[in-house]
């Protein structure tokens, strides 16, 4: 199959003044080194705590921000610099669902305008909006309404109905369900796996959820520090991941406790600064089975069967074959 987006390389430095604002900045890498493959009507899931890059690497991805390595190539063309004419007309065929529905949404206008505006400014028929409100759910009276009349789950589904008004081929989905309840999050995704078949969508589905990442994706991607730590079919999580950091989110998963459904951080020690990572591997501050070894040397993403790779030292002597 051929890929509808390749990134390969990724690299994005942000400027830091750890120790106060006295102190020269230094640079740290966000993202560093990451490769993105996303397929028509399939699914690429981005596994990782908070401060681990994927917002970054999903800013990256889109166009939004320009990396300081590596390249996205969009349908075998490479991706626009931000903001010019070229760059404009490719970000039709991307586009960006974000967690905060309601701070996306202009509160003075009604829903269906919304829907519609994306389609006025490329010179669209606007009358596509109905149908596009109608694919995610919502009737003509519902874009009649404005923001503050919507529920929370309603809101996600202007947002994407917004995002599909261009038809685009590939969606960005940045934590698109982690803002809602628990009783809405099933429904919202179950609506992203539909319009997905219906469309053919390519997703890039980033969250730090690992069972709604599981349940929506085809492969998964875990990252670690700006860095992208085991990939693995979704079919292959779970029993057959070989991480330490992977097997460390997956122990921590079932948490039927709601106080405690926000937290998927593992139970090995506090989550780490994303501006000052360690040398060598960044996860052997964490890691049960570090050694010099891996304090002293970043270890490469290896395969270590078809489709399934991972980047740990160890990983041969802490886990089985799969
Ligand atoms: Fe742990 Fe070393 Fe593997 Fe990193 S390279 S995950 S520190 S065993
Ligand atoms: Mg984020």
């Amino acid at each position: 199959m051929t890929a509808l987006l390749k990134a390969r390389g990724l690299r994005k430095t942000y400027a830091t003044r750890r120790g106060g604002f006295m102190r020269a900045p230094t640079r740290f890498a966000a993202v560093d080194g990451v490769d993105v493959t996303l397929l028509r009507g399939r699914t690429l899931g981005i596994l990782g705590e908070s401060g681990c890059g994927k917002s970054t690497l999903a800013r990256l991805v889109l166009g939004l921000a320009e990396p300081d390595a590596g390249t996205v190539n969009l349908g075998g063309a490479a991706m626009p610099r931000p903001d010019t004419p070229e760059w404009r007309k490719l970000r039709t065929r991307l586009q960006l669902v974000q967690q905060d529905a309601a701070g996306a949404l202009d509160p003075r206008l009604p829903i269906r305008a919304q829907v519609a505006e994306p389609l006025a400014i490329h010179g669209r028929d606007q009358a596509a909006a109905d149908a596009v409100l109608s694919s995610v759910g919502l009737n003509r009276a519902m874009g009649a309404r404005f923001p503050h009349e919507l529920s929370g789950g309603q809101l996600q589904r202007v947002v994407i109905a917004r995002a599909l008004a261009l038809d685009p081929e590939i969606l960005v989905l940045d934590e698109p369900v982690s803002a809602l309840d628990v009783s809405i999050q099933a429904q919202i995704v179950n609506l992203i796996a539909d319009l997905q078949a219906a469309r053919g969508l390519a997703y890039l589905f980033v969250s730090h959820d690992v069972n709604v990442v599981r349940h929506v994706s085809d492969r998964i991607a875990v990252m670690y520090l700006g860095r992208v730590v085991e990939e693995a079919p979704a079919a292959a999580f779970g029993e057959r991941a070989r991480h330490p950091y992977t097997r460390a989110l997956l122990s921590s998963v079932p948490v039927p406790d709601p106080a405690h459904r926000r937290a998927g951080v593992p139970r090995i020690g506090d989550p780490p600064d994303p501006s000052a990572p360690p040398g060598g591997c960044r996860f052997h501050p964490r890691c049960p089975h570090a050694t010099d070894l891996c304090r002293a040397e970043v270890p490469p993403l290896r395969s270590l069967s078809a489709g399934h790779a991972a980047a740990c030292h160890r990983i041969e002597e802490i886990t089985k074959c799969a």
